[in-house]
């Protein structure tokens, strides 16, 4: 449709980044548009509404700055998860697997009300481990996962099949 194909218009392909044979899809077009950037927002604020969301999440980095002006819109609360060792004060944290290694994603303890729903905002599914670890994060800080809302699902990846678990019936969301 129309949303669709204007935010696909804003999405560059970048060979070969961050190392040889992945192609990025970079988003830094689509933000410095701003009737695409506002499109995007009002379709995230939508779906917020939608799925009876009391908080969006936004993930590090990428993820912020999507999940911010959604969270202004829809007239809710903003909570970060970040990658591990940047939130002050107690946190949980969560380990997920990368390609090489491992990496760990955080959120504050008492960034959730008990039972409150939460929509996660990314800006890219790819594999599905950083959503996965943040649905992990959110029902461990006592939060319900309303969704996942993403811009652009990356379908051959698979992340939509590695998710069904973790989403336990939760929608899952690809502008
Ligand atoms: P996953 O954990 O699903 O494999 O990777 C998703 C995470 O990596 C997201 O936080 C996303 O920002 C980032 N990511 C992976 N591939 C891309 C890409 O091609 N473009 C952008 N913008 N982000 C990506």
């Amino acid at each position: 449709d129309e949303l669709r194909s204007l935010l696909l218009g804003c999405i560059r392909d970048v060979p070969d980044h961050p190392k040889p044979g992945v192609t990025f899809k970079d988003i830094t077009p689509l933000l410095a548009d701003p009737r695409a950037f506002g499109a995007m927002t009002d379709a995230l604020a939508l779906l917020c509404a939608r799925h009876g969301a009391d908080k969006v999440v936004g993930l590090e980095a990428r993820g912020f700055i999507l999940a911010a002006p959604v969270a202004v819109k829809a007239q809710i609360g903003f909570v970060p998860v970040r990658k591990a060792g940047k939130l002050p004060g107690a946190t949980l944290a969560q380990a997920y697997d990368l390609e090489y290694g491992s990496a760990e994603i955080e959120v504050l303890k008492d960034a959730f009300a008990p039972g409150e729903r939460v929509l996660v905002i990314d800006d890219v599914l790819a594999t599905g481990g950083t959503a996965e670890a943040s649905l992990q994060l959110i029902r461990r800080g006592g939060a319900e996962v309303a969704g996942l809302a993403v811009l652009m699902e990356l379908g051959f990846l698979g992340g939509r099949a590695r998710l069904e678990p973790s989403l336990a019936g939760a929608p899952l969301e690809a502008l």
